[in-house]
């Protein structure tokens, strides 16, 4: 969803305040470049609405005193929840600067339905709702992630692997059993989200986020604003051919998707299958991914050639999405992995040798262990947005 004119300078204006309140208003135009003029009807805006607090500075210099702007920072509350991949949910909430004041986690009961998972979302919201003694009618909004196919313009979750292909209206359920609007999003784009806000991502407008946990996915700020394809669904990165016709099946029906050479769910069937072991479930495969690294760092086991083709294979990946998109900087969020060095170095020499010379010189790249933590903060990212936009 773009946003207008009027949203993207309110939104960027409110950005700037919070990561440098107090403010004059002077400031605030050479920090955002936005004229006197809009900043004044902007602020006075968010000045009537309590969302903005004015704050006279104390001063023996003659003239007119000194107004310094801050965010009036429980004027509102937003809360952020999302199910993680070792069936919790967990939820946080926020004040208007995206302060955390409380985190609450609860345990999910194994269903199949998504539906039952959206209800479940219900009873976990109400029991730390209650637990933080909030009220209701102080909640903006609660912004909710999901590890699966999310419409984010309507809040249905389109698919949830594990769960059955059956549609959900994750957000009306939600929003009609709290009696709160609810948005929802796919969990990537709420990582780059809180990259956004709390990361790396805070320092630049334009960066690529890819995640790689039991699936692979990106997602992509371009200008200050989160990038969704024109169907409210979020591009499918780890469905990128790597090694197309010839490759390895993948979920999805097709053959060489990165997916199925990268995901932490393909990297552990591959090793199984190297080791002559079981496949374990989706429930344990977070645990098992980490004690097989745990024996593999310890000499135990020797699944090296899956991992570096892992790594080859996603260095590939990047040097097309950095061929085909020209980001500013790539941050790539993963797991904490044996002999790290090594298959960095297995993935910068497939990106090297398949890059553009010159987007590769200028494109930066970091690296981030995964954390769990931040997908409750990008939920509540997502709903700060559309409070700041509106
Ligand atoms: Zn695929």
């Amino acid at each position: 969803m773009r946003l207008s004119d009027q949203e993207f300078n309110r939104l960027s204006l409110l950005k700037v305040l919070r990561k440098s309140e107090p403010v004059a208003r002077i400031d605030l135009a050479r920090l955002t470049g936005l004229t006197g003029g809009t900043i004044t009807a902007i602020t006075a805006d968010l000045v009537n609405r309590g969302i903005v607090i004015e704050e006279k500075v104390a001063s023996n210099a003659p003239g007119r005193p000194r107004i310094n702007l801050r965010i009036n920072p429980a004027s509102k509350y937003v809360i952020g929840a999302t199910a993680i991949s070792d069936g919790q949910v967990m939820t946080e909430l926020v004040n208007l600067r995206g302060d955390s004041l409380a985190v609450s986690t609860s345990s999910l009961r194994k269903v199949t339905k998504i539906k039952d998972l959206a209800h479940q979302f219900v009873h976990a919201l109400k029991c730390a709702l209650s637990e933080w003694s909030v009220n209701r009618e102080d909640i903006f909004r609660i912004g909710v992630g999901i590890p699966g196919v999310v419409d984010n313009r309507t809040g249905w979750v389109e698919q949830i692997i594990s769960f059955e292909p059956e549609p959900c209206d994750f957000g009306g359920i939600v929003s009609r059993g709290l009696e709160i609007p609810c948005l929802v999003d796919n969990n990537i784009n709420l990582l780059a989200r809180a990259e956004h806000w709390y990361g790396l991502g805070a320092q630049t407008a334009d960066f690529t986020l890819i995640n790689v946990d039991l699936g692979i996915g990106a997602a992509f700020y371009r200008s200050g604003q989160l990038v969704s394809g024109s169907h409210g669904i979020a591009s499918e990165f780890g469905h990128a051919k790597v090694v197309p016709d010839v490759g390895r099946p993948c979920y999805c029906g097709a053959l060489g998707c990165l997916q199925a050479y990268c995901s932490i769910h393909s990297i552990l069937q591959q090793s199984c299958r190297v080791l002559g072991r079981d496949a374990p479930s989706y429930e344990t495969m977070n645990a098992t991914f980490d004690a097989l690294m745990d024996e593999h760092a310890r000499g135990v086991i020797d699944i090296w050639s899956v991992l570096q083709q892992a790594s080859h294979y996603l260095g590939i990946a990047v040097a097309n999405h950095i061929n085909t998109h020209d980001p500013a900087e790539i941050i790539i969020v993963g797991p904490s992995v044996a002999q790290m060095d090594k298959l960095r170095s297995a993935f910068f020499k497939a990106l090297e040798d398949n890059t553009f010379p010159a987007l590769r010189r200028r494109t930066k790249l970091h690296f981030r262990l995964s954390d769990k933590g931040l997908y409750a903060k990008g939920a509540a990212a997502m709903v700060l947005e559309r409070l700041y936009a509106a």
